[in-house]
C-alpha cells in the first residue's frame, strides 16, 4: 500500500448481500460463507502484556468481513474493496515469510501458520471488506487476520479452540508479517463480546468478560486519532522493553507481573531512576487494570474514570511514551466534559480515549478540533466506537 490511508474514506462494511455479489462478479462463484472479525481499542493496561500482566481491551463495532470460497487447486485469490489493487494470486506451497506485500501478508500469514500446524489449507478466492479504519490504532490487521483464520478454522473442519486461533494468528504476525506482537489485539477481536470487555491475563491467556456498557450507562467511548506517528529512531519500545525486563531480574522476580505495589518501596532502591519509573508504570498499570475490573462489575462504566486519568498521567511521567498532540486530546477532552481520558496503544502518536456523556459529545469534539487547530497540529480524526461482538460467521 503506498499512500497513507485516510481513515474517513473506508465505507462500509456492505451488506453480506453486497459483499456475496461483489464476490461473485470477482470470482464468478458464490462464496461457502461469510465471516467479520471486529477490530480493538484498549480500555486499560498499557505496556503489561509483554510483562506478563493483565489487560482490558473491547472488540469494536468496526469490523472487518471476508467472503471466501474453496477451490480445487492450491491457488489463493485476494483481493480487497479497499484501495483498487485487483485480485492478487498466488499459490499455497509456496509461501516464504516475509515474501508477501502489503495487506495480503496477514490472510497469507494466518494461511502459512495453519499449515505449519499441519492442517491441510485448501486453494481458496477470499474477498476482504473492512470498515476498521487503517493505522488509527485499531488494529485493521487483526481484524482482517481474525476473519481469516475463523473462516479457515470452520471450512477445513480444524476445530481449534479461541485460545488456539489466538496462538496461531500471532505465529502469523510474528513469524510470517514479521511484526513482534503479542496475544491481546487478536484476543478482543476473536473473543469479545456486546457489551463487555475482555480481562485478559497474559500469562496464561485466561480471559474474563467484564460489563461494559457504556451507552446503558448514557456515556460514549470517543476515539481521538491525532494521526502522528513519532519516531521510533531512538529505540522507544525496545528500550522500554529492556527496562521491564532489567528491573524484573533486578527485583528477582520472572516478570513485572510478578511486582506488587507494595513492592515499590524496595524497588525503588534497587532500581536506577528512570528503570524504577518504566517498573512502576507497569506495577501500577497492572494494578489499575484490576481495580477497573472490579469498578465495572460493582459500579458500572460512570465509575473508572480516575483509572483512566491515572494510566494517562503514569504513561506520561512514568513511562515516558505519550506526545505533546496525546497530552493535548486528553487535557481538553477532560476540561471540555470527558469523565476519564488516556492515551490509548504502544505510544509516540495514535489514539486516545476519552469516556464521556453522551451530551457533553458535541463539545468535546469541538473543544479538541479547535485546540488542535489553535496548536497548530493536524487536524485528527475523532470517532466513537462501542463493545461489540467478536469475531463470528454471518451468511
Ligand atoms: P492497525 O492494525 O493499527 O490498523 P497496521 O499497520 O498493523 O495498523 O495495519 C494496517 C495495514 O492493514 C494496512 O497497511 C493494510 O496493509 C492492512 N489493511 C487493513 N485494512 C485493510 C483493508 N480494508 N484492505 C486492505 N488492507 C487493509
Ligand atoms: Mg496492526
Amino acid at each position: 500500500m503506498s499512500a497513507a490511508p485516510d481513515p474517513s474514506t473506508i465505507q462500509g462494511p456492505p451488506s453480506v448481500a453486497e459483499l456475496t455479489a461483489r464476490f461473485e462478479r470477482e470470482f464468478g462463484t458464490l462464496p461457502d460463507g461469510v465471516w467479520q472479525a471486529p477490530g480493538r481499542v484498549n480500555l486499560i493496561g498499557e505496556h503489561t502484556d509483554y510483562n506478563e500482566g493483565f489487560v482490558l481491551p473491547f472488540a469494536i463495532d468496526k469490523t472487518a468481513r471476508v467472503a471466501v470460497a474453496v477451490r480445487q487447486d492450491s491457488t489463493v485469490r485476494l483481493m480487497s474493496t479497499y484501495g483498487d489493487q485487483g485480485i492478487f494470486a498466488t499459490d499455497l506451497t509456496s509461501l516464504e515469510p516475509a515474501s508477501a506485500k502489503g495487506w495480503t501478508k496477514y490472510p497469507l500469514g494466518v494461511i502459512w501458520a495453519l499449515q505449519e500446524r499441519g492442517i491441510t489449507i485448501p486453494g481458496l478466492d477470499l474477498l476482504l471488506d473492512s470498515n476498521v479504519p487503517l493505522g488509527a490504532g485499531l488494529s485493521s490487521s487483526h481484524a482482517i487476520e481474525c476473519a481469516v483464520i475463523s473462516a479457515l478454522n470452520e471450512l477445513t473442519g480444524a476445530g481449534l479452540e479461541p485460545e488456539e486461533m489466538v496462538l496461531a494468528t500471532q505465529r502469523a504476525e510474528n513469524g510470517f508479517v514479521g511484526a513482534p506482537t503479542g496475544i491481546m489485539d487478536q484476543s478482543a477481536s476473536l473473543r469479545g463480546s456486546k457489551g463487555h470487555a475482555v480481562f485478559l491475563d497474559c500469562r496464561d491467556q485466561s480471559v474474563e468478560l467484564v460489563p461494559f456498557d457504556a451507552e446503558s450507562a448514557g456515556l460514549v467511548m470517543l476515539v481521538i486519532d491525532t494521526k502522528v506517528s513519532h519516531s521510533h529512531a531512538d529505540g522507544g519500545y525496545a528500550s522500554r522493553r529492556a527496562s521491564c525486563e532489567l528491573g524484573a531480574e533486578l527485583l528477582g522476580a520472572k516478570a513485572l507481573r510478578d511486582v506488587q505495589v507494595g513492592g515499590l518501596d524496595r524497588a525503588k532502591g534497587l532500581l536506577d531512576e528512570v528503570t524504577f519509573r518504566r517498573v512502576r508504570h507497569v506495577v501500577t498499570e497492572n494494578d489499575r487494570v484490576l481495580q477497573t475490573v472490579e469498578l465495572l462489575t460493582s459500579d458500572g462504566p460512570g465509575a473508572i474514570g480516575e483509572l483512566l486519568d491515572a494510566s494517562h498521567l503514569s504513561m506520561r511521567d512514568d513511562f515516558e511514551i505519550s506526545c505533546p498532540e496525546l497530552d493535548l486530546a486528553v487535557a481538553i477532552s477532560r476540561a471540555s466534559g470527558a469523565i476519564g481520558a488516556r492515551m490509548t496503544g504502544g505510544g509516540f502518536g495514535g489514539a486516545a480515549i476519552a469516556l464521556t456523556p453522551a451530551t457533553a459529545e458535541q463539545q468535546v469534539r469541538t473543544a479538541v478540533e479547535r485546540a488542535f487547530s489553535e496548536a497548530g497540529y493536524r487536524a485528527p480524526e475523532i470517532f466513537t466506537v462501542a463493545p461489540a461482538a467478536g469475531a463470528m460467521r454471518v451468511s
